[in-house]
């Protein structure tokens, strides 16, 4: 089963590619790590349950290509003086404190999986992953893209796959994997927002702030207050996310499109949250995760389908108040989806 679901990377194949395309040498570079990962990522056997609780092993790939690499900071021992070690320990903390203090989930498969990542991936890799088995950090090149371990969203993301991998396993393509991608980006916000106990007024609703380098035009790699509006850059190009059906990209690229249609579902669940009031984790959050995993979605799930899925959750937990659920409505029909 998890051979069908493909490796996702954070950096977008469409921002590689024009980088490669230009002669951007990393870019190049990355673009081929990324390829053999998605061919390793079909032979990745399933990660095997854990004892409950947090456990986190980081390793060190020493720049280079052989995954683990040697073991560096374990659960519970004290933070060492390399910094990515460090942010990748309390990155993967930070996205298993969410889960299990918010939603009740003891770790990304519910039964305790130990969270392992390797840092210093390769040499200025340009990106950062979830393999099925582990998170995989590069440093980036220092140019266009910074160290990957520097932003929890991020972390919370690719670990979100992991969620979605154990439960609804949206399809990796098309609307189910535009879905697939946002589910990633929700969860990877509110993991941030939950480390720094940020109401949804106070947020930021960047995916990766601070991961382009100084002197990129841009802010972060997604905007879910204002999609498209992330960066604009000779270099990367601009931010092609919609934030609504009526400019919805029909496209072959990035299996159709998943980290640019996104933009639509992202915007629904910011202006949800935003309208909702408080802290996103708490209602938005709970609505949107019994959605992902109450059962009721199917794996081709589109936008329409997920829509209803998250006004039924919306009835169900909050029965008593039902303007809640027609918020989740009203919220969905401003991007251009109706629930029905
Ligand atoms: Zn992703």
């Amino acid at each position: 089963m998890t051979a069908a679901v493909p490796i996702c990377a954070i950096v977008p194949p469409y921002v590689l590619d024009r980088l490669a395309e230009a002669g951007h040498e990393p870019a190049v570079r990355s673009l081929a790590l990324d390829t053999a990962h998605r061919a390793a990522r079909l032979a990745a056997p399933p990660p095997a349950a854990g004892a409950p609780g947090l456990n986190r092993v980081i390793s060190d790939a020493g720049h280079g290509q052989r995954l683990p690499g040697r073991t560096v900071r374990t659960e519970g021992h004290a933070p060492v003086t390399d910094a990515s070690v460090n942010h990748a320990y309390d990155g993967l903390g930070d996205t298993f404190t969410l889960y299990s203090q918010v939603f009740g989930r003891d770790s990304i498969d519910g039964r305790g999986l130990r969270l392992d990542a390797s840092v210093h991936y390769g040499r200025n890799y340009d990106n950062a992953f979830w393999n099925g088995r582990r998170m995989v950090f590069g440093d980036g090149d220092g140019q266009i893209f910074g160290d990957f371990t520097a932003c929890v969203d991020v972390i919370g993301h690719e670990l979100t796959h992991g969620v979605t991998q154990f439960t609804a396993n949206l399809e990796y393509r098309d609307q189910p994997g535009a879905l697939n991608e946002s589910v990633s980006d929700v969860f990877g916000s509110l993991v941030k927002q939950y480390a720094l106990h940020q109401s949804a007024a106070d947020a930021d609703w960047l995916i990766g702030a601070g991961l382009l380098a100084p002197g990129i035009q841009g802010v972060a790699l997604r905007s879910m207050r204002a999609p498209g509006t992330a960066y604009d850059d000779p270099r990367l190009g601009k931010d092609p996310q919609p934030a609504h059906m009526r400019d919805y990209v029909d496209t072959t690229e990035d299996n159709g499109g998943v980290h640019i249609n996104s933009g639509i579902p992202n915007h629904a669940f910011y202006l949800l949250a935003t309208a909702l009031g408080g802290q996103a984790w708490d209602r938005a959050g709970r609505i949107w995760y019994d959605a992902l995993t109450g059962g009721g979605l199917s794996t081709t799930a589109d936008f329409t389908a997920f829509a209803r899925a998250t006004v039924a959750a919306a009835k169900a937990r909050y029965p008593d108040e039902s303007s809640i659920a027609d918020t989740v409505t009203a919220s969905w029909a401003q991007v251009g989806v109706s629930p029905g």
